[in-house]
């Protein structure tokens, strides 16, 4: 344990880590899935940036309610006509290989073809993403108006695709603090070629790493990237005996495009982190919305589920399912803006922030208000070194520390920013009339 004073903080000047839209560059065109290669190859990147521990868990390895699938290996996928022009080519996009695709090497009449090829007839010049995880199907998909244009009897299709037994890869990693309470951080890392879902999530994930890691911290910091769904799954599985002490939770997706942030509530609905990140939305200035739980959405589903319930939301942008682009190629790098991947690091950042500070206060002297200009805590004209106490604060946490309430509750019922109630708060712990 080393000796840190419980309001320590993050410094903001820790190193800045890696800048999130060169990292976006270089994670978008990597050809990710469930399982295989390019889980592996988007791990190997991040972990430039943060010492990330790479798991893998067998294939058939019992998990819960399911079991670790085979894993999938994409070589190439394309149609020919058979005067051999490329109509369809992997090459040109990650998405027009189905996820998980079984291998098929043939001629196939045009109607065969069709029924194998997902297009979007509301958006003919997307190629939609599509996968058949728990299904076994060959398919690839195409922007429609290439599908329409598909006029012969015949073409050939290949699909160099291999479902093995091997294993299924996720990263974590954990940043120890003085006390054993843990920040869970998570984003999945199992979607190929679109920016905002997921390679947004991936980038500011691996920038706020990056900061907790050279950062001063009072909690410990689990940060997990995983392939959706059955990532979670399977961390779940693999700690369910021996729960690591989870205080407070966020997945992390879809956060880069132009939308205001969007923080969907636990399923407690008020526990601690969405407190924490509604005043965190608050001071930061701009437009957000808050959304109640609902058990659609990415892994804080899992986390949430009644044998965990553990209390972790989800923050993103626009909201998934909601905007045209959602799981298209238009989800591409131009989708998402440098500068709202900034402000979203900065975001979680000050969450942390809160997070570090944040807990219950009781009042030392709760008979009517103290005297505080006994304590040099009241200057009207503002002291003569240093910053003036920040009067109002300081009434409103003695007000409300009757051990009941967290900063995070003082900050937003007074409408003031939680720096301020936090400064406040240490100000009272120093001069002995708080403690927490
Ligand atoms: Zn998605």
């Amino acid at each position: 344990m080393r000796d840190v004073p419980a309001s320590s903080t993050p410094r903001p000047d820790a190193a800045a880590g890696p800048d999130p839209a060169t990292l976006a560059r270089r994670l978008f065109p990597i050809r990710r899935s469930l399982t295989g290669p390019g889980v592996r190859e988007t791990l190997a990147v991040i972990g430039e940036h943060v010492p990330l521990a790479v798991h893998e868990v067998p294939t058939g390895t019992p998990v819960l309610d399911w079991t670790v699938p085979r894993e999938w290996v994409l070589r190439d996928a394309w149609v020919e006509d058979l005067a051999g022009r490329r109509v369809i080519d992997l090459a040109d996009h990650p998405l027009h290989a189905l996820g998980y695709s079984t291998p098929i090497d043939a001629v196939v009449d045009r109607e065969e073809l069709l029924a194998h090829l997902h297009g979007l007839p509301d958006h003919p010049d997307w190629i939609p993403y599509r996968t058949a995880y728990y299904r076994e199907a060959w398919g690839l998909c195409a922007a429609q108006r290439v599908i329409d244009g598909l006029g012969d009897p015949q073409y050939r299709v290949r699909i160099d695709a291999e479902l093995r037994d091997g294993s299924l890869t996720y990263g974590e990693l954990v940043l120890p603090g003085d006390t054993e309470d843990e920040v869970l951080l998570t984003t999945h890392v199992c979607h190929p070629g679109m920016a905002n879902d997921n390679v947004s999530g991936m980038t500011v994930l691996t920038a706020v790493a990056a900061w907790l890691g050279s950062a001063r911290r009072r909690l410990t910091y689990r940060v997990l990237f995983l392939p959706g769904t059955m990532g979670s799954i399977t961390w779940l599985a693999r700690h369910a005996a021996a729960m690591p002490p989870i205080r407070h939770g966020l997945t992390i997706a879809g956060i880069g495009d132009h939308g205001s942030h969007t923080w969907k509530r636990t399923e407690a609905e008020d526990a601690p982190i969405d407190r924490a990140v509604a005043v965190a939305l608050r001071d930061a200035g701009e437009p957000f919305e808050l959304l109640p739980f609902s058990p659609w959405g990415y892994d804080e589903r899992q986390f949430n589920s009644p044998g965990f319930r553990l209390p972790v939301g989800l923050l993103m942008r626009t909201p998934h399912g909601t905007y045209p682009e959602y799981h298209t190629s238009a989800d591409d790098l131009a989708f998402i803006d440098p500068a709202r991947l900034a402000a979203s690091v900065e975001l979680v950042r000050s969450i942390v922030g809160i997070l570090e500070r944040d807990r219950i206060v009781t009042s030392l002297a709760p008979m009517a208000e103290p005297q505080l200009g006994r304590r040099g805590l009241y200057s009207p004209v503002g002291g003569a070194t240093g910053r003036a106490p920040d009067q109002l604060a300081l009434l409103w946490v003695l007000n409300q520390a009757d051990g009941a309430h967290r900063l995070v509750d003082i900050a937003a019922r007074s409408g003031l920013p939680f720096e301020r109630i936090a400064d406040a708060a240490d100000a009272l712990q120093a001069a002995g009339l708080l403690a927490a």
